[in-house]
């Protein structure tokens, strides 16, 4: 979300006439796009903000802004903090980075942006094949770990037509893949509600692939799952953050589902999609978390055999209810939990990567290979990350051979 939100702030950018800068250091605008939602994002933010001082000192004139959600959180506090801070803008606000191009003076803009949803903002994008499209914006879960809410707001849904005239022009532009973005996609409702807005996506001509990023279990609808079923372009592929298997747990972070609700919708949702890829969010080290509420993650991730996991060790968050609970567990007994719980899911992805050597799977490229320039990277409709050689334009819908199955990739070659 937010690398598209960046997207925003730059396309807002190049329609006042500025470009990207090669470095920080020929920048006439600087902007943090900031993350609050673990304290490692925002300590790293603000040692990196502590490093412009001198940069401002030697050249005044440069504009120097924080916008996302650690600016949404410290408001005008960073302005007297660092006083190089020439602006704070909020998340709900990215449209006024306009005022900063046009040179307007200090200030902090942080408020509720009610017409956020109706606002058609042009976006940056340095892929060819694949685009972010926000569906929705905020969030009114209040899960008791998470900041979210408290920056970003209240849910609020995009009108259908505004999102499938910007995938239509996306299409027209040559993009074949569209990621659909909110904090709980499964609550979307304008005119039409989420597997409403999928059946008008899938429609538009052109765009073969289409994903979403959250879904919340709770909402997670069996009216959901037949849309994947039958939509040929939404992917075999659906990120699902359980956080815990202990319903304990679960209880005090608010989700509003048990371990067994859960699981249901897993065992339907792949009797309906054969072949589907499943990924979650896990927390270790939530307040009061006993070694019996850890283990029943450890058999949650036996018993799903997920694809791949984010896990995360629990960073209590300013103002959220958790960070008011009692019963801290200690940092070393939460990195250790951690730790074993990716230890287990490495040895449960290379298990369930295995398979798919010696198929020949749809891959569209990305460009060059992070780990290896001299190959080209991209992904299945699984959302697997494939590493190939051969020749390939990117953006392109290709066949790839695999050849290997690794940990956290496939390798292959151009079929
Ligand atoms: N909206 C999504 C959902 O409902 O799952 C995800 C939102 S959050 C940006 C992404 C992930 O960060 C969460 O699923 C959770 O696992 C993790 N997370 C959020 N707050 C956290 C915290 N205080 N400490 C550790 N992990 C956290
Ligand atoms: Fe945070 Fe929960 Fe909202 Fe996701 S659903 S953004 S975890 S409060």
């Amino acid at each position: 979300m937010n690398v598209h939100d960046s997207e925003k702030m730059a396309g807002i950018l190049a329609s006042e006439g500025y470009s990207p800068a090669e470095s920080h250091k020929d920048a006439d605008i600087i902007i943090f796009n900031t993350c609050s939602i673990r304290d490692k994002a925002e300590q790293k933010f603000l040692s990196e903000l502590g490093r412009l001082k001198s940069l401002k000192k030697n050249n005044p004139g440069v504009k120097i802004a924080v916008a996302g959600c650690v600016a949404q959180q410290m408001g005008a506090r960073l302005l007297s903090r660092a006083p190089h801070v020439d602006f704070v803008l909020g998340p709900q606000n990215l449209k006024l980075v306009r005022d900063i191009a046009n040179d307007a003076t200090g200030s902090s803009m942080l408020e509720d942006n009610p017409m956020l949803a109706e606002e058609e903002l042009p976006a940056l994008r340095k892929e060819k094949g694949r685009a972010w499209v926000s569906i929705m914006y905020g969030c009114n879960n209040f899960c008791t770990y998470c900041i979210v809410p408290y920056t970003r707001g209240r849910e609020k849904s995009r009108p259908s037509e505004s999102i499938v005239r910007e995938i239509e022009g996306l299409a027209a532009e040559g993009f074949k893949e569209v990621t659909l973005l909110g904090q709980n996609v499964n609550s979307y409702r304008s005119d039409v509600d989420f597997p409403g807005l999928l059946g008008k996506i899938d429609k538009v001509e052109g765009i073969e692939r289409v994903r979403f990023v959250t879904s919340h279990p709770k909402d997670f609808s069996a009216a959901l799952i037949e849309a994947m079923a039958e939509l040929p372009s939404i992917c075999e592929h659906i990120h699902l953050p359980l956080q815990s298997g202990s319903d304990r747990i679960l209880d005090l972070m608010n989700r509003r589902y048990t371990y067994d609700d859960y699981r249901a919708k897993v065992w339907l949702l792949r009797e309906k999609v054969p072949g589907i890829a499943i990924t979650t969010d896990i927390i270790a080290g939530f307040p009061t978390e006993t070694e019996e509420d850890y283990q029943a993650t450890v058999r949650a991730l036996k018993e799903i055999e997920y694809d791949g996991i984010f896990a995360f060790r629990y960073s209590p968050r300013p103002g959220t209810g958790a960070a008011s609970m009692e019963g801290d567990v200690p940092e070393d007994v939460k990195l250790d939990r951690l730790q074993k719980l990716l230890d287990l899911q490495d040895s449960i992805t290379i298990r369930k990567n295995a398979p798919f050597e010696g198929t020949v799977q749809e891959v569209l490229v990305e460009g060059a290979s992070e780990t290896d320039p001299m190959r080209l990277a991209g992904r299945t409709r699984t959302n697997k990350i494939v590493n190939f050689t051969g020749a390939a334009e990117e953006g392109a819908l290709i066949n790839v051979e695999i050849l290997k199955a690794h940990k956290h990739s496939l390798e292959g070659r151009v079929a």
